[in-house]
C-alpha cells in the first residue's frame, strides 16, 4: 500500500518553495539595483560654445598642434621625408638625423623627460596637459566644432535630437557624420604617413596597393578617432586614461586648479540686474548654469575639485562672460590654489616643484650631450664559430670574422679597417669599404698571425673602423683572436 502525503503538508511545502523563490528574486533585483548604481548611465553632453581668453588660447594651441600633425609628414629634408619611421629598414629619420634600433636608449631618455615634464606641469598647474594639449581633448574639441557647424549651437542640437526624423535632421546628421569620418580618415592617413612614405600613400591607396599593416592601421586609426572623439569623448578621460587616476596624488595646496570661489558666489540665486542682491543675502553666482553648459565633461565646478575636470578653463570663460553682463568683477571661477581660496599665501616655489625642475633640466642636458656626442656609426664583430682557427697555405694562423658596419649618417662614407692587440697581426682582404647613408653592410674579413709568432697565445684584439674623410667618425670593438697556444 502506498503512503499518502497529507494535503496540508503539500500546501506548506509549496508555500515554503514560493517564499524561497520570492526571496531569491528579491536578492537578484537588489543585486541588479546595486550594479545599476555602480554603472551609471551616460548622459549625452551638449557642450555650449565658450568665448574668452582661455578658449582662444586653447584654440590657438590646438590648431597649431593639428597643423603640425597633419603637415610634418609632408616636409622634405635633404630630398627625403623629414620625419619617417621606416620600420621595415629599422631606420627612423627625424629632420636630418637617422636613428637606428641601437639608439633606443635616446628614445627612453626622451620618454623619461616627457614623464618628468608632465609631473612638473601637474604639480604646478594641475591637468593643463589634458585641457590644452592631450590628443584626446584636441580631437574632441575638433569634433565638437564639426558638430556645431553641421547641427548648430547647443540649443539647436538638443531640440534636433528630441525631434522626429525629418529631411532637415537627416541632412544635418549625415553632414556631421561625414565630416567626422573625413577627419578620422585624414587623421589615420597622416598617422600612417609617418611610417610609410606619405607622398606615395595616396596613389597606392587608389591603386589598392597597400600592405596588410598599412591597411590595418588606416582602418584602426579611422575607427579609433571616430569612436573616441565622436562618441566616447569624456568617457575616455574618466574611465580609460590612467593619468586621470593618478594625477591627483601630485596635487598639493599650492597647485593651480580651476575653482569656484564659494565664499564669493554663495548664496547662489537668480536676481534682477542692478538689484541689491547682497541685501537679499545672495552672493555673486547668479545660478545661470553656463559653467556647466560649457564644460566638455559635464560637471559642475561649483561642487568643488573633481577628478573628471580636465582644467580646460571653459567654465572660467563662461562665468566671466556672465559676470561682465551683470557688471560684477570677473574671477568667480578662476585659476587659483586651495591656499589662496582659504586666504592663505600661495607658495609657487616649493621643494617638490624645484626637485622636478632640477631633475628635468639634468636629463635635458644629459640628452643634449648624448645626442651631440653620438657617433653615427655602428660596429659589430661576429667571430666565425665553426672553426676556432686554421692554418693558411703559408703556415700563418688565420681567424675569420664578419664585420657589420652601419652608417647612420645622412651621407656616404669610406671607412678604413685596422686591428690591434697582438704584435704580428694582419688584416687581409678588403680593408677599405664605402657605405652609403643609412646602409648596413656585412663584411667578411680574415686576420692572420704570422708564422714567426706561432707561440703567441690567444688574446683579445681591437678592431677599429674609421672614416677616411674629415668626418672623424670612428668606432672600436673588442673580439678574440684564437691562436695555436691557448691560455
Ligand atoms: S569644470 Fe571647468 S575646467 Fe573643468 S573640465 Fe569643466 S569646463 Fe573644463
Ligand atoms: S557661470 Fe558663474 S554665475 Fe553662472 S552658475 Fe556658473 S558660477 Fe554661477
Amino acid at each position: 500500500m502506498t503512503d499518502r502525503i497529507p494535503t496540508q503538508d503539500i500546501t506548506d511545502a509549496a508555500q515554503k518553495k514560493a517564499a524561497e523563490l520570492r526571496a531569491a528574486k528579491g536578492r537578484k533585483e537588489e543585486k541588479l539595483q546595486n550594479s545599476e548604481d555602480l554603472y551609471q548611465k551616460r548622459k549625452h553632453i551638449y557642450v555650449r560654445k565658450a568665448i574668452g581668453f582661455f578658449t582662444n588660447l586653447r584654440n590657438i594651441l590646438n590648431w597649431v598642434m593639428l597643423v603640425a600633425y597633419f603637415t610634418f609628414s609632408w616636409l622634405q629634408w635633404d630630398g627625403k621625408q623629414a620625419i619617417l619611421f621606416d620600420l621595415p629598414n629599422r631606420q627612423f629619420h627625424v629632420f636630418g638625423y637617422t636613428f637606428f634600433p641601437h639608439d633606443f636608449m635616446l628614445l627612453s631618455w626622451i620618454l623619461i623627460i616627457c614623464a618628468f615634464l608632465l609631473f612638473f606641469m601637474t604639480v604646478f598647474a594641475g591637468r593643463v596637459w589634458c585641457g590644452y594639449a592631450c590628443p584626446q581633448s584636441v580631437w574632441t574639441f575638433l569634433y565638437i566644432w564639426a558638430e556645431r557647424i553641421t547641427e548648430g549651437p547647443r540649443n539647436k542640437r538638443m531640440s534636433l535630437d528630441r525631434s522626429e526624423m525629418t529631411s532637415e535632421k537627416l541632412r544635418r546628421k549625415t553632414a556631421k557624420h561625414l565630416l567626422w569620418l573625413t577627419i578620422a580618415l585624414a587623421t589615420a592617413f597622416a598617422f600612417v604617413g609617418y611610417f610609410s612614405p606619405i607622398r606615395d600613400l595616396g596613389p597606392r591607396i587608389l591603386e589598392m596597393d597597400l600592405g596588410p599593416w598599412e591597411m590595418w592601421w588606416l582602418f584602426f586609426f579611422t575607427a579609433a578617432t571616430y569612436i573616441n572623439a565622436g562618441w566616447m569623448r569624456e568617457q575616455v578621460c574618466i574611465y580609460m586614461c590612467p593619468y586621470a587616476r593618478f594625477q591627483s596624488v601630485m596635487f598639493d595646496r599650492d597647485t593651480l586648479v580651476v575653482s569656484y570661489d564659494a565664499a564669493r558666489g554663495e548664496n547662489r540665486g537668480r536676481r534682477k540686474k542692478g538689484a541689491d542682491y547682497k541685501a537679499e543675502g545672495l552672493g555673486d553666482c547668479i545660478d545661470c548654469g553656463v559653467c556647466v553648459q560649457v564644460c566638455p565633461v559635464g560637471i559642475d565646478i561649483r561642487d568643488g575639485l573633481q577628478y573628471e575636470c580636465i582644467t580646460c578653463a571653459a567654465c572660467i570663460d563662461g562665468c566671466d562672460e556672465m559676470m561682465d553682463k551683470m557688471g560684477y568683477d570677473r574671477g568667480l571661477v578662476r585659476y587659483t590654489t586651495e591656499n589662496e581660496l582659504e586666504g592663505k599665501k600661495t607658495h609657487i616655489l616649493r621643494p617638490r616643484l624645484i626637485g622636478y625642475f632640477v631633475a628635468l633640466m639634468a636629463m635635458v642636458i644629459a640628452l643634449g650631450i648624448a645626442v651631440n656626442d653620438r657617433v653615427p656609426l655602428e660596429l659589430e664583430i661576429l667571430r666565425d664559430r665553426n672553426q676556432l682557427y686554421r692554418m693558411d697555405v703559408n703556415g700563418n694562423i688565420e681567424n675569420s670574422y664578419i664585420i657589420k658596419i652601419a652608417n647612420m649618417d645622412q651621407k656616404e662614407h669610406n671607412y678604413a679597417l685596422s686591428v690591434e692587440g697582438l704584435a704580428g697581426l694582419e688584416l687581409v682582404g678588403q680593408t677599405e669599404v664605402s657605405v652609403s647613408a643609412g646602409e648596413v653592410i656585412n663584411l667578411p674579413v680574415r686576420i692572420i698571425l704570422h708564422e714567426s709568432k706561432m707561440n703567441v697565445p690567444s688574446a683579445d684584439i681591437q678592431i677599429t673602423v674609421k672614416s677616411s674623410d674629415n668626418s672623424g667618425h670612428e668606432m672600436t670593438k673588442e673580439s678574440r683572436f684564437i691562436s695555436a697556444v691557448q691560455r
